[in-house]
């Protein structure tokens, strides 16, 4: 047994900004994290984190309410604008505090944090670091973290929460260096193990955003809220989704379809390649259906060509380097070809703007969190905005909670159960025999979400798409673990994601179909308004363990932007 008083699970910037805050407050904090937290998705970030600096010549007049409303008006006004104000605002410190922390941002030739536009917003006001932005910021806060000396258990797997009396104490964990699981106690906890990309086939994500950290509070009986909101970029490379950032758009890249137009003109003629992503994404996937792909087939072109080579090696070298690896064209010799790609979880754990979840003793922060800033459609440049600011205020949470604890209040010795409860059940999938291939029910899964809940949606597609879904959770129970060593097992690791996969897969299904409306990213044919008499609403999703979720409905906090037609 290991005992600390909070853990973190997830070493990405909202868990390491989170173990850093409760630090400073005093608190014992242990982060455990199934990768070295300096590999973790945020690391993959490119474009950039947005704070209205105002330090672009253009963005002079640029404020925090403007940046407010940027954010409600791009989620469709299903975010929660108490939350968007309190991120928009601490931006601005945030962006300085990782200034001072050493984190390398691109500068204007005065010196000051460089900004580049982004989709969907007024003024130009993405900080960034070329297109680099998240090993930067993550390195940094690694580095806080580890001159703080917060401890971290790397290559570590929680598999569970642990319940006790409706109070989260502490997680059960797999240890892959020397194999074997462990129990941590703990007074609380904190998830901020990242989004769930991977349930989807076509997805930017890193292997490891399975969405399994939401699951485990699914599990246990706390909501995921707006689960249907899933973000598709308008530009994945074609043949591996890998992303294009939205700073080519920013630098001035052009969309292209086979005709050699420039296609947003048709669909925001003011904002042009800088609309929000739902926009773009149906743009594009618009012209696909039409025939105007490239050679009529399935993708457009993303040109650089003009912003001519040294803006390209300068500000995007690392989106020259993936282009010319992974899809074989440099761009400055040659337009990209690119396909709209699942690339964001809006939804998530359901939490307060403190990373509060309905159950005492857990929080969660980062994007498996919904909070929500994102509502229906996520601004690029928000997310990266949103791990720090929330990540910051569920640790503060988080140690307030542990400090406000009497000594009946703190932990008893509990958890061997679930951590009997894990071993069993790791016994039982080992010796199971001609059951299921989890691998093959994970790419069915995967392909699922991508033919039926993707850039589009309808009712007859959906509810196909669900009666797979929920056959393939039958098949669940059934899977067979084909390697039972005790070191290194991803065999296990990847059964137990899919158990949770399977669930948050299914929860963005029920949510999809039983949304009778189109809004942000959610886009149906069958209900091509937004509905804000019958919609303006979050969906949580709770969990039932024999089917689909039980679906309610929450209020969405409204206050100083009123819901209007969104045109860019
Ligand atoms: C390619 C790409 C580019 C992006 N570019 C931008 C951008 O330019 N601007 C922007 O604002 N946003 C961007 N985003 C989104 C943004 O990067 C992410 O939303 C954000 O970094 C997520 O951070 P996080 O801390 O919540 O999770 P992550 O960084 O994903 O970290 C998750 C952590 O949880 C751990 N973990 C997960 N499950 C377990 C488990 N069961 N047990 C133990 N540990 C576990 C992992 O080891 C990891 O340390 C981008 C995303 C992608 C995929």
């Amino acid at each position: 047994m290991i005992y600390h008083e909070l853990v973190i699970v997830g070493g990405g910037l909202a868990g390491l900004r989170a173990a850093i805050e409760a630090k400073k407050q005093g608190i014992d904090v242990a982060i455990v994290s199934q990768v070295w937290p300096g590999r973790s998705h945020s690391g993959a970030a490119q474009g950039g984190v947005n704070a209205a600096l105002a330090n672009h010549p253009e963005s002079a007049d640029d404020t925090w309410e403007k940046h407010a409303f940027d954010t409600v008006k791009g989620s469709d006004y299903l975010a929660d604008q108490d939350a968007v104000v309190q991120m928009t605002k601490d931006a601005i410190p945030v962006i300085y505090e990782l200034d001072h922390a050493g984190c390398p941002f691109s500068r204007f030739d005065d010196g000051r944090i460089a900004q580049r536009p982004f989709g969907g917003a007024g003024y130009p006001r993405t900080c960034y670091g070329a297109d680099k932005t998240g090993h930067y910021m993550l390195h940094t806060m690694v580095e806080q973290a580890i001159e703080a000396r917060v401890p971290m258990y790397v290559e570590w797997f929680v598999a569970r929460l642990v319940v006790d009396d409706g109070v989260c104490r502490g997680v059960v964990a797999y240890d892959m260096v020397r194999g074997g699981f462990e129990l941590f106690q703990a007074e609380a906890v904190v998830i901020a193990t990242g989004g769930a990309g991977r349930v989807y086939s076509n997805s930017t994500n890193a292997i490891i955003s399975t969405g399994y950290g939401m699951a485990m509070a699914y599990h246990a009986g706390v909501a995921l809220k707006d689960l249907e909101f899933v973000q598709f970029h308008p530009t994945g490379l074609l043949t591996t989704n890998i992303l294009m950032t939205e700073g080519a758009r920013g630098e001035g890249g052009y969309l292209v379809n086979d005709l050699g137009e420039r296609f947003m003109e048709k669909y925001a003629p003011t904002a042009m390649e800088l609309a929000p992503r739902d926009i773009t994404s149906r743009s594009i996937q618009t012209e696909i259906n039409e025939g105007r792909g490239i050679g009529g087939k399935g993708y457009v072109h993303l040109d650089l060509r003009h912003l001519g080579a040294q803006k390209i090696l300068e500000k995007l070298p690392g989106i020259r380097d993936l282009a010319i690896h992974f899809e074989g064209v440099d761009p400055i010799e040659e337009p990209i070809p690119i396909v709209p790609s699942q690339h964001y979880s809006m939804g998530g754990i359901d939490t307060d703007m403190d990373g509060r979840t309905t159950m005492p003793g857990l929080y969660a922060a980062g994007e498996c969190a919904c909070v929500s800033v994102h509502g229906a459609n996520r601004l690029g440049g928000n997310s990266l905005l949103e791990t720090v600011v929330f990540g910051r205020r569920a640790g503060a949470a988080a140690a307030q909670y542990i400090d406000g604890l009497d000594e009946f209040g703190r932990s008893a010795a509990v958890g061997e159960e679930a951590l009997a409860d894990v071993r069993d059940r790791v016994r039982s999938l080992a010796n199971r025999e001609g059951g299921e291939d989890p691998y093959a029910i994970r790419a069915a899964m995967a392909s699922t979400m991508k033919e039926h809940f993707g850039v589009f949606r309808e009712a007859s597609v959906m509810q196909a798409g669900l009666e797979t879904m929920m056959d393939l959770k039958a098949r669940v129970t059934n899977v067979e673990l084909r390697h039972a060593g005790g070191v290194f097992n991803l065999d296990m690791i990847r059964t137990f994601e899919l158990e949770g996969m399977v669930d948050v897969a299914l929860g963005i299904a029920a949510g999809a179909l039983a949304r009778t409306e189109s809004r942000g990213s959610h886009a149906r044919t069958d209900f091509p308004e937004r509905d804000d008499a019958n919609w303006l609403e979050h969906t949580l999703a709770l969990y039932e363990p024999d089917g689909g979720p039980r679906l309610e409905a929450k209020a969405v906090g409204l206050g100083m932007f009123e819901p209007q037609e969104r045109k860019y």
